[in-house]
């Protein structure tokens, strides 16, 4: 499986693949079991959806892949569909496509937050070229946003410190993550987010890896660090609990294809020699 992104067809006369969004999740049917991500082109003139309000998200395979977003009610989906959102769709198809679906999320959350300009107000317009909105009256111009967050495993000695968020209690132990606020550095966002959450100063942030993260537009940059001093004392506000953990007694973690999972798996490997 090969994508390609772009914003405008590469070749107008190639079959055109579609995946419905909605605020809640793709819209999709399921074929022998399976999720079907895209509608056809039938399908989607079938459904009385606009393709006028679709958004190119670039070739898959010589298709082109479009999006489009939709406004109907949740309860009242079409006959053979239904609404299913992002997170669950993780292992049920391919990680590439996944990446694909996260693209039309992304899009979704810009599409429909930026139909008025900020500024004036205005009704905004689609540029043809690129992906934004632009305001006519004021050309202010509105581009899908993207919130830098640090994902961190952070490591003392043979130990790594994992924990359960306040909102998600014992569901599972991860990495520590926050948002950059403006003027930070990612160092300092990491330095800040670890000792807010958890009460320990680091050192020796050492870049592990990148991951769109489409819920609903960041991206995630993760850090390996080391424990520098301080004792675990957790903002209950954001986590239930918090440890220092060994690789040989892991507690519940995250599902595959996160970068959380990834930089566990990744310490576990280096101190397991697996
Ligand atoms: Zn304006």
């Amino acid at each position: 499986m090969h994508f390609s992104p772009s914003v405008t067809a590469r070749d107008p006369s190639a079959t055109r693949r579609y995946l419905l969004l909605h605020r809640r999740g793709l819209v999709a049917r399921r074929d022998g079991g399976h999720v079907a991500p895209f509608a056809t082109e039938a399908e989607v003139a079938a459904l009385g959806l606009d393709a006028g309000e679709a958004h190119v998200l670039g070739e898959l395979d010589g298709d082109t892949v479009v999006t489009i977003p939709t406004e109907i009610d949740k309860d009242a989906v079409p006959a053979g569909y239904e609404i299913l959102g992002l997170r669950s769709l993780a292992g049920e198809i391919d990680p590439a496509l996944f990446g694909v679906v996260g693209r039309a999320f992304h899009v979704f959350d810009w599409a429909t937050t930026s139909r008025f300009c900020g500024r004036c107000g205005a009704k905004t317009e689609r540029d043809a070229k690129e992906r934004c909105t632009r305001c006519p009256a004021c050309r202010h111009t509105t581009y899908p946003r993207i919130a830098p967050a640090v994902i961190v495993l952070v490591r003392k000695g043979d130990l790594a410190l994992l924990a359960s968020n306040a909102q998600f209690p014992g569901l599972f132990y991860s990495t520590l993550a926050g948002f950059s606020e403006i003027g930070e550095s990612l160092e300092e966002t990491l330095a800040r987010e670890v000792e807010e959450e958890a009460g320990v100063r680091v050192k020796n942030a050492r870049y592990f890896g990148s991951q769109p993260w489409p819920f609903p537009h960041s991206l995630m940059i993760g850090f390996t660090a080391e424990w520098e001093s301080g004792e675990i004392r957790i903002d209950p506000a954001e986590l239930s609990d918090a440890k220092w953990f060994s690789a040989r007694e892991l507690p519940v973690i995250p599902p595959p294809l996160s970068i959380a999972r990834r930089l566990i798996d990744a310490w576990v490997a280096e101190i397991t020699g697996a």
